[in-house]
Formats: structure tokens, sequence, C-alpha cells
């Protein structure tokens, strides 16, 4: 299917064309058309499907038709979602998708200074992207009215609960008009994001793409078994291959996202850390570096983590295993988007085994070991048997790992010795 067909008009097809976009994504495709119709969305998809496009496409399309009233100042279309980095590259796809029509965009976050954000504000705006608590803050200093919003955009709904924004989303919602559409997007549905999106939308059709755990099938996996105290070493290890150019190592807290950073740079290994504690322009400024290639190594904490975008990332490197199986899926999100080729390995010690276990019940994946390195797990723990069978199986393998396209699945074994040759081969 082509963009031609979803009924754009030109504004929007000519940016999408500058984009680079030939065809829609199927998110999109079956987003769009329910949109532009007026008609609530419930969208289950993740950050990677192109999900941002599936809802500010029908946006602009549908605001431009009644013109860009921002000289009325009044905010027509409101997009929440949980992350700083998120917002702003939302707010940046309107810009792009919406640089050929009269429609005014901006974002607002907190952790910066509120000056320039409400000028913005003053000057009129259309489209508002925003962070919940900064928007809350804003419109209770009058700032802010939601009461024209005409769409109404809930994104990552389930990631805005578990990072406890729920009282937040329930006051914004006693502020807006009962009156407009809703679309409400969620990487999962569990009981409690259903219950949500029943009290929000209004005969709502229901988008699916790619189920959470079968986004991983396009990504080749591994995981190595290695004791606590080497994990450092075996990263090094790792990162000594200069074929991998750019890789997202996920850490559990932000101490340790400090400390892997500062043994890479001991180690001359180029790379920062990107998390909570630090301010939103050291934030943008090492994610800029990476995106620019200037990092190689960006080490992130899950939050801060969530929404990357980066084109083309490589690697993924699961320093610590996350305790929440579903967070190892958004994880490994971060690389093979929009088609492209990505590589994710885990790091697993004796006491992360049995998440590890729930991260392979959830993707329905048995993730090849890679258990030829120089730092195997020397554990008192045995592993259990289907694990000794999956690990003998790959008994005098350097590699072994699993790639799974178009439902077929093929797997890329080398035999060589050779440590430079250590990464799957993506042919
Ligand atoms: P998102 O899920 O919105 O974060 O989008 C993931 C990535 O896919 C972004 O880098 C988008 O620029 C890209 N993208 C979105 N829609 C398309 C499309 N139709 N064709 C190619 N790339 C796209």
């Amino acid at each position: 299917m082509s963009f031609h067909l979803l009924n754009l008009t030109d504004p929007i097809l000519r940016s999408l064309k500058k984009e680079g976009y030939t065809h829609p994504t199927p998110i999109q495709s079956q987003a769009i058309p329910v949109a532009l119709k007026g008609t609530d969305v419930l969208g289950c998809a993740q950050t990677g499907t192109g999900k941002t496009a599936a809802f500010a496409i029908p946006i602009l399309e549908n605001l431009a038709k009644t013109n860009g009233n921002h000289r009325t100042k009044k905010i027509r279309s409101l997009i929440v979602t949980p992350t700083r980095e998120l917002a702003i590259q939302i707010d940046e796809s309107f810009k792009s998708y919406g640089r050929y029509t009269d429609l005014k965009s901006a974002v607002i976050f907190g952790g910066v200074g509120q000056n320039s954000q409400v000028k913005e504000l003053k000057r009129g705006v259309d489209i508002l992207t925003a962070t919940p608590g900064r928007l809350l803050d804003l419109m209770n200093q009058g700032y802010i009215s939601l009461s024209d919003i005409e769409i109404f955009v809930l994104d990552e709904a389930d990631r805005m609960l578990d990072m406890g924004f729920i009282h937040d989303v329930k006051k914004l919602l006693a502020a807006l008009p009962n009156n407009r559409q809703t679309l409400f997007f969620s990487a999962t549905m569990p009981p409690d994001i259903v219950k949500l999106s029943k009290s929000i939308l209004r005969n709502p059709v229901k988008v699916e793409v790619t189920p959470e755990s079968s986004t991983v099938e396009a990504i080749s996996q591994g995981i190595y078994y290695v004791d606590k105290g080497n994990k450092k070493n075996l990263l090094i290890d790792v990162l000594q291959d200069d074929g991998i150019k750019s890789a997202l190592v996920f850490t559990r807290t932000k101490h340790g996202a400090n400390k892997v950073v500062k043994l890479l740079n001991d180690r001359s290994i180029n790379a920062e850390a990107i998390h909570g504690n630090k301010s939103q322009t050291a934030r943008q400024r090492a994610l800029s570096n990476f995106k620019k290639n200037t990092t190689r190594v960006l080490v992130a904490t899950d939050i801060a983590a969530r929404g990357i975008d980066v084109d083309e990332l490589q690697y993924v490197i699961n320093y610590e295993i996350p305790n929440i199986p579903e967070t190892y899926v958004h994880r490994i999100g971060r690389t093979g988007r929009a088609g492209s080729d990505g590589t994710a390995i885990s790091f697993c010690d004796a006491q992360e085994k049995s998440y590890w276990r729930d991260i392979e019940k959830l993707i329905g994946i048995k993730v090849p070991v890679i258990d030829e390195h120089d730092f195997p797990l020397v554990d008192h723990n045995p592993p259990e048997p289907e694990k000794q069978q999956n690990r003998s199986s790959s008994k005098g393998q350097k590699f072994q790992y699993a790639k799974k396209r178009n439902g077929q699945k093929s797997s890329n074994r080398s035999k060589s010795g050779s440590r430079k040759k250590r990464r799957p081969n993506y042919s």
C-alpha cells in the first residue's frame, strides 16, 4: 500500500516523501484511516513500529482542514507521553510531517526552566506535546487551557502507569472537553491498561501490530552466562570488536550506568551515560553525540532510554537483566527498527537466571547461549536441565545466533575461533 491510498493531502504527502517514507508501516495503514474519520483509536504498538506518524499524520490532516488557528492561541491537539526524550521526538515528528502546513507545534517537559516554553505557548500553539508533570504545572499557573482540545493522544500508556503517572493522567482527563477524539497507544495491554482505556475511549477501533513478544524475532539475540564481577571484563572484551560501531548498554541503576561509563572511558572506549540524574541538556547532548556516532557507546537506564530513537542502532547490550520481562522487549526494540538488522546480547549472572527464564517465556524463543568466552560463569547454582541441554548443544561454537524472519527460522553459526568474528553475521 502506498501513502497515496490513504487519502492524504499534498502537504503531508510531500513531507513524507521528504522523510523518505514510501509505504506506511502496518500500524499506520491501520490507524490513519480510522483516525482521519474522527474515530477513537485503541492502538497496541510499541515505539519502533512507526506509531508516532500513525497519530501525527491524521492529527495534522484533520487540524489543517480547519486551518491552523494559532493566532487565536487555542491548543487544539494534546499529546501526553511519559518521558522528555519521547516528547521531544514526537514534537520533531510533528514539525517534520507538518512542515508544509500552517500548523504550529511545541513541546513542554520538566527538568529545564519554563520561560522559553511559556513564551512559545503565548505565541500560540496548535499541537502541544507534553510530559504530565510540566503540563499540570503550567496548567496550574494558568498558561495552558485544555478546553479547546479536539484530539487527545495518550502515548505509551503502559509506561505512564509504570512510572506512577496515573493520578496526573486522571487530572488531565478531568480538564479535557468530553467532546474530543482520543487516540490511545500502549505497547502492552495488561488489565489496568484495558480498564483505563475503557474509561477514556468512546467506541474505539482497536488497531494492533507486532504483538509485544514477536517484535523481537527480527533481532539476533545471544546470552552470555557470566559472574557478576566479570561483567565489566566481558563488556570490554565484546567491545574490542571494531565491527560494533554503536551500542546501547542498559544498566538497572543510574549509579551502575556511571560506573560502566567510567570503566569504558578508562579503557579509551568512547561512552556517555543518559539517565535521570543528568540535566536535560546533558541528556540531549549525549543522545545527539551518539546519533552522530561521536560517542560509540551510550549507557542508559530503562526510563531514560524509553523512546530513544536512533536509526540503525546496531547493538543493544543488556549489562544487567531486567526483572520485568517486558522491559527486555522494550530494550532490544531499540535496535532492528523499521526493518533494519539489529543484535541484542545479554549478560546473565547467577542471581539473574530467574529473570532470564521469565524473559524467554515471554518472548517464546530459546535465546542461543554464547558459551565460549573468557569469563564463563563459575556458579554454585547448577543450571537447570533445559539450559544445560541448550548449552551443550552449542558447545564448541564461538557463536550461535538464531534469527527468525518472516516466520522462517535460520541459524547462523560461526566455527571460527577468531575473536573478531564473534559478532553474528547479518547476511
Ligand atoms: P516510531 O515508532 O514512531 O518511534 O518510529 C520508528 C522509526 O520509524 C522512526 O525513525 C521513524 O522515522 C521511522 N518511520 C516511521 N514511519 C515510517 C515509514 N512509513 N517508513 C519508513 N520509516 C518510518
